[in-house]
């Protein structure tokens, strides 16, 4: 059973558009249950629609409509439940719909196609025996339903853009023009994009190949037949190698290989989709995905497992294919960067001044990839799951970080629309520019300091010319994550000086070293099921201390006659690991001494982003010069909400009452001890959230430099007063979603709006 639905999956994933993946469902579905009649109606706003059937009248596809309330089939969808009748037609709700030559028909089973809670519509199977259907085929239909929900979705947006691909072509013609409908993803970091999409992929994964026009179409076909023939001579090579190693009957395979290669079935057919004027990647993506269809559907096992085969083919001509290309992606001007899971090293292939976005269909708001374009004052969106990437490069693509709506070949009152908030947003950021040099001080004298979150020597300048007071969180971890080795003491050292030397006599934060969870190093690879919450951060460098040692002789050293270093120490869950830490740091420190250096001890900090930390923060701050408040990961352990999983992101909020009451209790227990607390986490760059964070009376907000110049606005437009009756409204307010409507109702009213919205 678990096969045939794998294979159904496939199948439908495989499809071009949702006209395709529908006729796929209701064929498979009708012959692998033995039924009748198999159809798929979706609903659209308040009625659902016939879209595909394979065993009732073909001709009533599309007319067949049942509003809301009105037949069997929209009962299933209101109460979003399997209905299992021996004889439909003895139902009180059942409607006959002659079209549909259905009257023969008796037994019906429908059960709703659900995608995040919505109804996307109802699979329907008929018999025409008077008999309910099977528990096991109620569950079968069940888990079909299921599992498709997700392919539809991508299917129905995937036809959408071939359609407006064409309809982009008519409104050229002067035809009529579409109304564009948004993808939703998820806000990843404020700004709007607008531009054309470049899709970016992870060398040698077929599947994520866009398609691409190309102009010169023999020069296309040669680069093809080159990176064929290179593989042909690597199979050739290989074989020969084996030669002693394998008998005679298992190297047979590669000369199997080598006839798929240079067969019609597989080049000459890649050769035609050239010549229609894709380029050799896309047309080999497309010819590869199409053998993988057929070899898929094969009942037998040991042809099914072919398809692998044609995959690694594929892989390997693309792997030539790309060797060539890699370097020749031609930037246009606001270029938003599109794919499946954009790396931080992605995002650097593109020249700064030509990047206008970001839209990744993996990761959320706290993802690396979303605080590097925050840093960098881009739009991002994340978490379009329903994005498909492989259509759109090219297209002129509008991303709103605001909400995380995507327009595709957005209609002209679309553009219009954005181009207006884009320049509205430009205005609303030269007037912000406007307050670098002024305090970050409340109507009524409270200041708090406004840090800046780097990790990247080229934020370096940006976030000086900031008006920044210095850094609060430097990750360390950037360094190490860009080369394919532990940096050297010496090469930490340089680094660590730049930093502070540029910022002095600002304060500059260096984190202690926090891999693991989701950053890894190349060179220090770690396979865990459960990464975050397995060897992280302190965990990880207390266990090599010799990697803790070199690191903060590096900072210590580097600070030497600047004294503006303070180093902060991530994901302590324990108090033996603090003074573990702690014990190492003096050591370090009195070591130097000895060697006669200038040094003086640094303060030294908590990151609190652990929920047992929350709870031991007094006897931390006991210990320590200072505290900071990672929300990110605190967020995240506090909710049980992977940060970067854009299945469970609506349920990840900072502002989530259980996240603001452990701050509190945070302030509180240092206020005991006399230690001030800091933000670094993403939230304090929020300006909602920032409001909050200032009235519990927090002494610094660290944020990446493009949310510091809102931030300033908010507090430099409030009284500490109001800020505190806000708090207290806010604290009788019992979910993250009514704490956020709550605040942006009151920025609205005092007129602060732009700051969380597109627009101004
Ligand atoms: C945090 O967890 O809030 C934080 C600032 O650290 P990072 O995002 O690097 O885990
Ligand atoms: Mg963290």
């Amino acid at each position: 059973m678990l096969d045939i639905l794998r294979r159904i999956v496939q199948e439908v994933n495989l499809a071009n558009d949702l006209e395709q993946a529908l006729d796929v469902i209701v064929r498979r579905v009708k012959s692998v249950m033995n039924v009748d009649v198999a159809s798929v109606f979706l609903k659209n706003d308040d009625e659902y629609v016939l879209m595909a059937t394979d065993g009732l009248n073909q001709d009533a596809i599309g007319k067949v409509r049942m509003k809301e309330g009105v037949g069997l089939v929209s009962l299933v969808g209101q109460r979003a439940e399997a209905l299992n009748l021996a004889d439909a037609s003895e139902n009180p709700r059942f409607m006959r719909f002659p079209e549909a030559s259905e009257e023969k028909f008796h037994g019906f089973l429908g059960v709703p196609i659900i995608h995040h809670r919505n109804v996307l519509g109802v699979l329907v199977v008929q018999s025409s025996a008077i008999q309910k259907f099977s528990q096991d085929d109620e569950t079968f239909l069940i888990t079909v339903a299921a599992q498709l929900a997700g392919a539809i979705v991508h299917a129905e947006a995937s036809g959408g853009i071939s359609g407006l691909k064409q309809e982009t072509k008519a409104k050229k013609r002067g035809e009529k023009e579409h109304q564009s409908r948004p993808i939703h993803g998820l806000p990843g970091a404020p700004g709007v994009a607008m531009g054309t999409a470049i899709v970016m992929y992870p060398p040698a994964d077929i599947n994520a190949i866009p398609d691409r026009q190309v102009e010169d179409i023999e020069k296309e076909i040669q680069r093809f037949d080159q990176a064929v023939e290179s593989v042909v001579e690597d199979i050739k090579a290989l074989s020969a190698r084996l030669k002693d190693v394998l008998p005679e009957e298992d190297r047979a395979l590669f000369d199997v290989y080598l006839l798929m290669l240079n067969s019609q079935a597989i080049s000459g057919i890649t050769r035609d989709r050239i010549r229609e004027g894709n380029w050799a990647a896309g047309a080999l993506r497309q010819t590869i995905q199409e053998h993988e269809k057929v070899f898929h559907e094969m009942e037998d096992s040991y042809l099914r497992e072919r398809a692998d085969d044609v995959r690694d083919l594929g892989r390997r001509i693309l792997k030539y294919l790309q060797q060539e290309n890699r370097d020749k992606i031609d930037f246009p001007d606001n270029t938003v960067l599109v794919g499946e899971d954009i790396s931080a090293s992605m995002l650097a292939e593109v020249p700064a001044e030509k990047l206008a976005g970001v839209i990744s269909v993996r990761g959320s708001r706290t993802s690396h990839v979303a605080i590097l374009a925050r840093a960098m004052g881009i739009a991002a969106v994340m978490g379009a799951t329903d994005l498909p990437v492989n259509r759109i490069d090219g297209l002129q693509v509008v991303a709103d970080g605001y909400s995380g709506r995507i327009f595709v070949a957005p209609s002209e009152k679309i553009i219009d629309e954005f181009r207006r908030l884009i320049d509205e947003e430009a205005a609303l950021s030269d007037e912000l520019m406007e307050l670098r040099d002024l305090p970050a001080q409340t109507e009524d004298g409270i200041e708090i300091s406004l840090l800046v979150n780097s990790g990247l020597l080229s934020d370096i300048t940006p976030s000086l010319q900031s008006g920044a007071e210095g850094i609060g969180l430097y990750r360390t971890e950037f360094p190490f994550m860009e080369r394919t080795r532990f940096p050297s003491e010496e090469e930490q050292r340089g680094i660590y000086r730049q930093v502070m030397e540029s910022f002095h006599p600002r304060p500059v934060t260096l984190r202690t070293l926090d891999v693991g969870g989701d950053k890894a190093l190349p060179y220090f690879p770690i396979e865990e099921d459960n990464p975050f919450l397995g060897w992280r951060g302190i965990r990880i460098t207390l266990d090599h201390p010799e990697i803790f040692l070199v690191q903060v002789r590096a900072m210590i050293s580097a600070s030497e006659g600047l004294d503006n270093l303070k180093i902060l120490l991530p994901m302590i869950s324990d108090i033996t690991e603090l003074n573990d830490a702690l014990g190492l740091i003096h050591q370090v420190y009195g070591e130097l001494l000895e060697e006669g250096k200038q040094v003086v001890m640094p303060e030294v900090g908590v990151m609190i982003e652990v929920p047992s930390a929350v709870y031991q923060a007094g006897n931390l701050s006991r210990r320590v010069d200072f505290l900071s408040i990672g929300t990110n990961d605190l967020t995240q352990y506090l909710l049980a909400v992977d940060r970067n999983n854009a299945r469970v992101a609506s349920l990840y909020d900072s502002l989530h009452p259980a996240v603001i009451r452990a701050i509190l209790q945070v302030v509180e227990s240092a206020r005991v001890h006399n230690k001030p607390v800091s933000v670094c986490g993403e939230m304090a760059g929020d300006p909602v959230a920032a409001l909050l964070l200032l009235a519990m009376g927090i002494d610094s907000l660290s944020m990446s430099v493009s949310s510091l110049p809102r931030v300033k606005w908010v507090i430099r437009n409030v009284t500490r007063e109001r800020a505190r009756q806000i708090l207290s409204e806010v604290l009788l307010i019992e979910d993250a979603a009514g704490i956020r409507q709550y605040l942006a109702n009151t920025f609205e009213k005092a007129g602060m709006g732009g700051l969380v919205r597109a627009g101004n």
